[in-house]
């Protein structure tokens, strides 16, 4: 006789293909059904409990199952759950814009609804060619993105990362993006640390604007945090100097903010550190709390009126997706920033962030085989590496980070480490008693695994 859990894993694995998962993983590594979630905590049929430190892929903002965000959903569920979003529109939209244009970077005011955030980077580079392509510069026709970039697994957006091990076997199919080398402040390009850093690596992308900033629409980055990379973390002094480039050669700079929006960086945008605007900014993630599939590109006046002219002119942004704008989604994204204005969520991240990056920097910085240890905001992320001095990694097919993941799903803490980075990114919500067992929990499992 099966468990009553154990015969939901055999009915998953009938017919369930999980996402980013080589499933011969799950012959001993079974899916992990999960049948409700307060707060932080995940639990599983059995009872049992699990910390979600990674914000169940960095969308969860402020806990599951939240009162407010549930009832705001609930509301709007009963009221209208999705109209079309051509010619028609809602009151939830018109709000979500509104509320947002409080907080953005100035200038950002003209807001494309897409439905997940590889699509808003589909859109923001469409968007980007077209503006050039409208504005007499059928020139600008190639896209620019970093090295370790990660903008999401769709054929353009992936096409823009730069992470090999999503990419690599797709090269064939995917466009001849210009990559530059980016910042890189464990392992310098230019052999610098980050207490004497002047953000010198922009030389590299200046390097590739010389040579092709006339063909160039835009570039895609991830503002201060390449987090697919391993929560690669560089100082907001590039930014500026790449919006200064960008502005030079009448490149667009995208900002993908998906994973660092919404304070999780700990202001409400990473752009915010350097106190730069860009010309698209791409959000989803936490955008509804982690609720809703829902993500958007948005832009400036001064795009959104390349597009604005009689309809025989054939200049409008032809771009569309079912659920656009999908009034569910946009009542979760509303209660979300009320409840981070009206509940100080950001102020009171920022003083437990302060505390758990102390916190790990205690327990991790002496061992033997952690080589780095980054944070901004609650991000916290531990590099591990075979040796300190040369900063050699451990051999990936010893996949090292993984056996960390399993040890830690048996004491309750759901890590999700990339590679060999082990990193924490809990939703801004959670409380000192709960950083304090992950941080312990993660240790105990790093010594079990490597000593
Ligand atoms: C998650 C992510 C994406 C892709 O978003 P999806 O909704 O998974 O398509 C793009 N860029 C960054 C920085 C991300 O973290």
């Amino acid at each position: 006789m099966l468990t009553y859990t154990e015969d939901l894993i055999k009915r998953d694995l009938e017919h369930i293909w999980h996402p980013c998962s080589q499933m011969k993983d799950y012959e001993e590594l079974s899916p992990i059904i999960i049948k409700s979630g307060k707060g932080i905590n995940l639990y599983s049929y059995e009872g049992k409990k699990y910390i979600d430190v990674v914000s169940s892929w960095w969308c969860n903002l402020l806990g599951h199952c939240n009162e407010r965000i549930s009832n705001a959903v609930k509301k709007q569920l009963d009221t209208l759950e999705h109209v079309i979003f051509a010619n028609f529109s809602h009151i939830k939209a018109i709000e979500l814009s509104e509320l947002l244009c409080e907080v953005l970077p100035k200038g950002l005011e003209k807001f494309c609804f897409t439905d997940n955030g590889s699509s808003a980077i589909e859109a923001a580079m469409k968007m980007s060619f077209q503006y050039h392509y409208q504005t007499a510069n059928p020139q600008k026709t190639r896209f620019m993105a970093l090295t370790d970039a990660y903008h999401g697994e769709t054929i353009g957006a992936l096409s823009v990362g730069g992470v090999d091990l999503y990419s690599e076997i797709y090269k064939p199919v995917l466009l001849d993006v210009i990559r530059v080398q980016g910042p890189d402040c464990y392992r310098c390009p230019c052999g610098l640390n980050c207490k004497n850093c002047d953000a010198q690596c922009i030389k590299f992308a200046r390097e590739e604007f010389v040579k092709y900033g006339n063909n160039t629409c835009a570039i895609v980055i991830e503002p201060l945090v390449q987090a697919a990379a391993g929560m690669k973390i560089y100082p907001p002094v590039y930014l500026k100097k790449l919006r200064a480039l960008c502005d030079e050669y009448n490149v667009h700079l995208i900002a993908d903010e998906i994973a660092t929006g919404y304070g999780r960086t700990g202001k409400m945008f990473a752009c915010d550190h350097a106190g730069i605007s860009p010309d698209i900014m791409c959000l989803s993630k936490g955008l509804t709390g982690g609720y809703m599939p829902m993500a958007l590109a948005i832009t400036t006046k001064k795009i959104y009126d390349a597009f604005y002219a009689p309809y025989l002119e054939g200049k409008a942004f032809m771009h569309s997706h079912t659920y656009s704008g999908n009034p569910l989604a946009c009542a979760a994204a509303c209660e979300v920033l009320k409840i981070l204005k009206e509940e100080n969520i950001l102020e009171q991240a920022a003083i437990k962030a302060k505390y758990f990056n102390q916190k790990i920097t205690e327990k991790f910085s002496n061992h033997k085989h952690v080589g780095d240890i980054r944070s901004i905001g609650l991000i916290n992320a531990i590099e591990l590496v075979k040796d300190k001095n040369t900063k050699k990694s451990f051999d990936y097919r010893l996949r090292t980070g993984y056996q960390i993941y399993k040890k830690a799903l048996e004491k309750g803490v759901m890590l999700r480490p990339l590679g060999d980075v082990i990193y924490f990114n809990p939703p801004l919500i959670i409380e000192k008693e709960d950083m304090d067992y992950v941080i312990n929990a993660a240790y105990d499992c790093l010594v079990d695994v490597i000593g």
